[in-house]
């Protein structure tokens, strides 16, 4: 007998807002499968687009949008790979980004017998975000992970674990940047957030909840777990 009981989720949120953490542990104590898009699209850079005669690499290196249908015929592949999909847990990461592609994601789900159950959407303010993504910083040698403002090594400039004195920062961190980024995203979102809404499946997520990092992820994933009604394993 093949049950559909899985639940097939969405998270909503702008870069910073921590969603990758959260992700990690849903896969990794909850059973979650991962279908992320920007994994796909990397590892289909050789594939050609027929409407454009171009690979997906070409496409994406001269920042042209995928067409809607075609980032749904790569997740569809994807979610072909599993079997009995429609019991699994399913996590939809960088997908979706658009109306289109919520609509398309409607129509894939239902071609498994499935809908979507909920879309997790990550609420954090824009102050907090700036100061995770530009405070952030990480060992040179080590890669140990530290920020201005919430995590600074014990001793001025030398690494914690490794006793290292040089550390890097990412070349996208900077305000512009991120202020293009963070608009991008707003604008993009909020029509999927009024979309999801209609469906009634849409759950605010607070993901600022405790100035302490390590905490602060425990917490937000308490609260994820509630809202997905499942238990802490
Ligand atoms: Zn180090």
């Amino acid at each position: 007998m093949t049950s559909n009981n899985g639940l097939w989720i969405v998270f909503l949120g702008a870069p910073g807002c921590g969603k990758g953490t959260q992700a990690e542990s849903l896969i990794s104590e909850n059973n979650f499968t991962v279908i992320c898009v920007g994994d796909i699209l990397r590892n289909s850079k050789g594939k050609v687009v027929q409407e454009f005669g171009k690979t997906v690499g070409e496409l994406v290196d001269a920042g042209i949008l995928l067409p809607d249908d075609v980032i749904s015929n790569f997740v569809r592949d994807e979610l072909k790979k599993i079997s009995n999909v429609a019991s699994k847990n399913i996590l939809f990461d960088g997908f979706p980004r658009t109306l289109g592609q919520a609509e398309a994601l409607s129509k894939l789900s239902e071609e498994f017998g499935k809908s979507i159950s909920k879309v997790l959407n990550f609420v954090i303010d824009d102050e907090v975000i700036f100061k995770r993504i530009l405070g952030r910083y990480k060992c040179a040698k080590c890669g140990k992970i530290y920020n201005d403002f919430f995590l600074k090594p014990k001793v001025d400039n030398t690494c914690d674990v490794c006793g290292g004195n040089e550390f890097s920062r990412r070349a996208d961190d900077n305000k512009e940047s991120l202020q293009k980024r963070l608009s991008e995203y707003y604008e993009k979102t909020r029509p999927l957030i009024d979309f999801y809404l209609r469906l009634n499946v849409l759950c605010d997520v607070k993901a600022d909840v405790c100035s302490d990092a390590r905490m602060n992820i425990m917490k937000v994933r308490s609260s994820i777990l509630e809202v997905l009604d499942l238990n802490e394993n």
